[in-house]
């Protein structure tokens, strides 16, 4: 599997508890994949390794199979034998660990949501590691993601890099601040990791209450690189409520602490060659775009009498952070305001998840609004490439990335100016912005008078000034939010990072 490199190219390894296409339940997925493809095209090595689950699309791997040899891993004072697997998901080298432990811990047919994910995850973040040694993999980049393998960190340094696995420096991005593995410190120790050791302020000890650990913050301590998904959360997370309590590790920690913001996979989301949309288009020829939205009308059993009513989508995991109270306002007033609304979503919270049933039953033959409450991966390129205008008004958004994917369908945003949204969100009428920087429409306070008032606006150009609406179409489908740029800030983190350690070495 171990594909060739430019000479001056880095070995950078992922590890992560999401993919897409694969393994995919927010934003985490796709960033693996696009920054890891866009990494791949700049020349370097990049692999990625991740939990074997039983519920991952296995039609979009290819070649998988299974290694003869396995790999032991420690845990609780035990070893286990892991399985190995190998296969290539969009042309990139994945290594899939299927641990041969009793509590079968990735075939849940589920990614997250047993009450063992701690454990889970811990384990599978020592077992990469593992995997990393036993096949003489010394990569220049170990990149762990999110509190699942925070453990990483602690671990490489601790007790990985005093067996010989040490050529590595580690980056670590914290795609939501909100998750951050905190748990009793003893639930740390089945990992091998030295519990008394770790327990202080200055490394794992939790900040908000004392006898926890907490891994983001672990990783945030041991980290040579330390990412966050926007300039702009990037400076939200230093403050006491932004940061959930990791303010002042990320404030001591200030000089390795970067935001970068996402890309998208341009290739996925492409309305020129989406086989998953029913007429494909692109910013000089907009037809497309409304046979796509005639064609879901009908699909969902919508009114189709008028083509130019507008439409607007809202494709989201339904949690509070994404604005829940202010999404259900945005659906009455798209009807108020004789618009159509598109609600693709699911919540794993049981309450959120039976009010939008019952909305949804209310207006099950309605013909202006429909509810889809699932998952739904192929649909939801059908409501980008369908929608006029698109609902993000997160309460807090690291960096967001269906603002991104709308635009790149013509779609035109109407998101609250918070963390990545204010990085790529830039309103029509704020004059302080260059015109050609102005893709959106935006509005500051969580309510839901805020809101309306830009939905109002969208409607207004829309209807009155459809020139400019097209204009405005033109300029978002345009926008360059392809992983190009961000992935050569990583690089450069990287390479810089990779220097340091040169430097310190040959001193
Ligand atoms: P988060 O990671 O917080 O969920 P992001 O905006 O970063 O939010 O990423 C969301 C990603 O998940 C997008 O690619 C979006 O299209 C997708 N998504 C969210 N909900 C659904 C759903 N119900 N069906 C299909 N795709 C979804």
């Amino acid at each position: 599997l171990t594909l060739p490199r430019d000479s001056s190219g880095l070995h950078v390894v992922h590890i992560a508890a999401e993919m897409a296409p694969i393994a995919k339940v927010g934003g985490l997925g796709d960033v693996v994949s696009g920054l890891s493809k866009a990494l791949q095209q700049k020349g370097h090595l990049v692999e990625i390794i991740l939990p074997k689950y039983d519920c991952m699309d296995h039609g979009r791997i290819r070649d998988l199979k299974v290694l003869d040899e396995t790999v032991e891993s420690y845990f609780e004072g035990k070893l286990f034998r892991n399985k190995i697997w190998v296969g290539t998901v969009e042309g990139l080298p994945v290594y899939f660990i299927e641990p041969l432990h009793p509590a079968k811990y990735f075939s849940r047919g589920k990614f997250y949501g047993d009450g063992d994910d701690f454990r889970r995850y811990m384990y599978f973040s020592r077992a990469a590691l593992e995997l990393l040694l036993e096949s003489k993999k010394r990569p220049d980049i170990i990149h762990c993601h999110d509190w699942q393998t925070a453990f990483i960190a602690p671990l490489y340094w601790d007790i990985f890099s005093n067996r010989g696995l040490n050529s590595a420096r580690i980056c670590f991005t914290c795609h939501n601040f909100e998750h951050q593995g905190a748990a009793p410190a003893h639930d740390l120790a089945p990992s091998g990791l030295d519990v008394e050791h770790l327990d202080r302020p200055d490394r794992l000890q939790d900040d908000s209450s004392h006898g926890r650990i907490n891994v983001v913050k672990g990783a945030i301590v041991y980290s040579n690189i330390v990412t966050t998904v926007s300039p702009t959360y990037a400076q939200e997370v230093r403050s006491p409520q932004g940061g959930r309590g990791l303010h002042n590790a990320l404030k001591t920690h200030s000089r390795k602490f970067f935001g970068v913001l996402n890309g998208i996979d341009t290739d996925t989301w492409n309305p020129s060659t989406d086989n998953f949309i029913e007429a494909q288009y692109c910013y000089d020829d907009l037809q497309g775009k409304l046979i796509n939205k005639d064609y879901i009308r009908k699909h969902l059993g919508l009114s189709t009498s008028d083509l130019s009513q507008p439409l607007v989508g809202c494709i989201t995991r339904l949690v509070p952070q994404k604005g829940v109270h202010l999404i259900r306002h945005a659906l009455y007033k798209t009807l108020e305001l004789g618009g159509q609304f598109i609600l693709l979503g699911s919540s794993p919270v049981p309450h959120i998840q039976h009010e939008f049933e019952s909305i949804a039953e209310t207006f099950k033959s309605h013909a202006d609004i429909r509810l889809i409450l699932k998952y739904d991966d192929v649909f939801s390129h059908l409501i980008y490439a369908a929608s006029d205008m698109f609902i993000i008004p997160s309460i807090f958004e690291p960096c967001g990335l269906t603002q991104m994917i709308a635009m790149r369908y013509g779609s035109i945003p109407i998101a609250r100016k918070t963390g990545g949204l204010n990085d790529s969100v830039f309103d029509l009428d704020d004059n302080s912005v260059p015109l050609e920087s102005r893709n959106g429409f935006t509005f500051f306070n969580a309510d839901e008078q805020s809101l309306s008032g830009a939905i109002e606006r969208a409607f207004n150009y829309y209807k009155q000034k459809p020139e400019v609406w097209q204009e405005l179409t033109r300029r978002a489908m345009n926008m360059d939010f392809s992983w190009e740029s961000s992935a050569s800030q990583y690089e450069e983190l990287y390479q810089k990072s990779v220097a340091r350690a040169r430097s310190f070495a040959q001193s």
